[in-house]
């Protein structure tokens, strides 16, 4: 059967579907710290294009993803991308403002280009994501090299941008939309390692935890056509890819409505549908929200081997006074019993999450209350930080920031030192035990050996030996020791 009717065949399939249901040890990829700042380097070689795009990305997967529309929009007006600096006629920074930190890190990386700036003052620099959002033209203000500032929603106007921003005009759009999903555009890999794919499902979030600066930074939450997201899947798995990462601030609460015959589609719907593709194709997804994750979604993990047994689950506190004053929306108890829920359908599970340590008034009984929790929900790894005001958050308009950094500092660190000991304990449980390993390629530190991950997202290294796999191959691999970040076994 050719391609092309593969897969039209997929999606009839799946509108039937929808029709007939309208009645560190754990890496999280979707918050690699290993990938901050990493640059695009094009696939199509330099030698094609005439002027060059050298992109950095920092931040959540969301970023990256977006980086990829961007390089693809790039490409179709003339620009390839580079990984190196010096010959790049546009320099780009995607940015993150989740926490002060991020936006420090992204300032000094800008003073870095004003070098590069003073040796070639032709090279445009632009400003992307969610700092440009934030500050939006303050930031030309503040970073005087800085010539481009685009909004996470306005990227197919960086062509119009650029040739304005090329003129000596300071170039500026960080309008947001309510229906922008860039679901249409093939979004160019960043040089990956070809098995595993980020694809954006929706962007936005209407949460307003009140932390938060995500929904100020990209907007209203949308869902993208789910048409193109299964179109995207199955375009990655013809080129080889054995994994998409299915991508949203709030994958949960996705939701599309059908314009020409007004069925809808829920997120178990669309995780089905992809599972669907090909059992070898693994299915992750990120983030959950704790108050949206049905049944319905528990039950189609059980469901599909292929969909990937972990589930990144934030609970930011364990105090519900705090999670009150959050706008989580969830208490202690409610958070509990959905882990009850999970670890009843889905033994083999691990689960994963975000703490925020000092968050506005918490106390020590708040803080013994995030400890408990931890305990109780056994995460094998979590995503630890101390809060950080951010402006013009619903916490920082309505709450003092009164937790001084000593005692942020102090109560984070107790947090991380309970989650090492969790994950080690998590490490220990899986020793003896076999995986079905899918290998991404060799180990860092050896040729001899492969790198690869579980269902439940552990990066397993383990000798090649004599055996015939290649990159992209499942291996059945037994647990026999581990590190602080891996999992060591041999393949059986
Ligand atoms: N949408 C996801 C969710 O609800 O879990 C995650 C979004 S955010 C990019 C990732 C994490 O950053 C959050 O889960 C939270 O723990 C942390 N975070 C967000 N705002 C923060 C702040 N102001 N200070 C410290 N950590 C923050
Ligand atoms: Fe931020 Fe909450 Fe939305 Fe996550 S769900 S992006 S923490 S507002």
């Amino acid at each position: 059967m050719s391609d092309k009717l593969t897969h039209k065949k997929n999606l009839t399939k799946f509108a039937v579907q929808i029709k007939c249901m309208d009645s560190n040890l754990l890496i999280d990829k979707t918050q690699d710290e290993t990938r901050q700042g990493e640059a695009y380097a094009s696939q199509a070689g330099s030698g094609v294009f005439q002027k060059h795009f050298y992109i950095e990305s920092y931040g959540c997967a969301m970023n990256f993803a977006d980086s990829e529309v961007v390089a693809s929009i790039l490409e179709q007006n003339g620009f390839g991308g580079t990984k190196n600096i010096e010959i790049a006629d546009l320099i780009l920074i995607n940015t993150c403002s989740i926490r002060e930190k991020a936006e420090l890190t992204i300032r000094k990386r800008l003073t870095e280009f004003r070098r590069l700036k003073q040796a070639n003052p032709g090279v445009l620099v632009g400003v992307l994501g969610c700092m440009a959002e934030r500050l939006k033209a303050q930031l030309l203000e503040e970073e005087k090299l800085v010539d481009l500032v685009v909004g996470p929603d306005a990227y197919r106007t960086l062509p119009d941008l650029i040739a304005e921003a090329g003129t000596g005009q300071k170039a500026v759009n960080v309008l947001l939309s309510r229906d922008e999903t860039y679901g249409d555009i093939a979004p160019v890999r960043l040089d990956n390692n070809g098995i595993s794919a980020f694809v954006s499902i929706m962007r936005g979030c209407n949460n307003m935890c009140s932390f938060c600066v995500v929904p100020f930074t990209r907007g209203r939450e949308r869902s993208r056509d789910a048409f193109s997201i299964l179109a995207e899947c199955k375009d990655l798995f013809d080129k080889g890819y054995k994994e998409v990462v299915l991508l949203g601030q709030n994958v949960d609460s996705y939701h599309w409505s059908n314009p020409e015959n007004n069925t809808s589609t829920t997120f178990a719907m669309l995780l089905e549908a992809v599972a669907q593709i090909h059992p070898s194709l693994r299915v992750r997804f990120s983030t959950s929200h704790p108050k949206d994750i049905t049944d319905e979604v528990l039950q189609t993990i059980v469901k599909y081997d292929n969909i990937c047994k972990h589930i990144h689950l934030p609970v930011q506190s364990g105090s519900t006074r705090m999670l009150q004053l959050m706008n989580r929306t969830y208490t202690r108890e409610w958070y509990m019993a959905k882990i009850d829920r999970i670890r009843a359908l889905l033994p083999n599970c691990s689960i994963t999450s975000d703490i925020i340590a000092g968050f506005c008034t918490e106390t020590e009984e708040d803080h013994q209350d995030t400890l408990s929790l931890l305990q109780y929900a056994n995460y094998d790894l979590s995503y630890m930080y101390f809060y950080s005001e951010r402006p013009g958050t619903l916490a920082a308009r309505r709450y003092e920031d009164d937790i001084d950094l000593v005692t942020k500092k102090r109560r984070l660190q107790e947090i991380v030192d309970l989650q090492w000991t969790l994950s080690n304990e998590s490490n220990k449980r899986d020793v003896g035990s076999t995986f079905e390993v899918l290998i991404e390629g060799n180990s860092k530190r050896n040729e001899a050996e492969w790198m690869g991950r579980t269902s439940q997202n552990k990066v397993v290294v383990f000798p090649k030996g004599h055996f015939d796999f290649k990159k992209g191959d499942y291996a059945k691999v037994k647990i026999l020791d581990f590190t602080k970040g891996t999992l060591l076994g041999r393949i059986i």
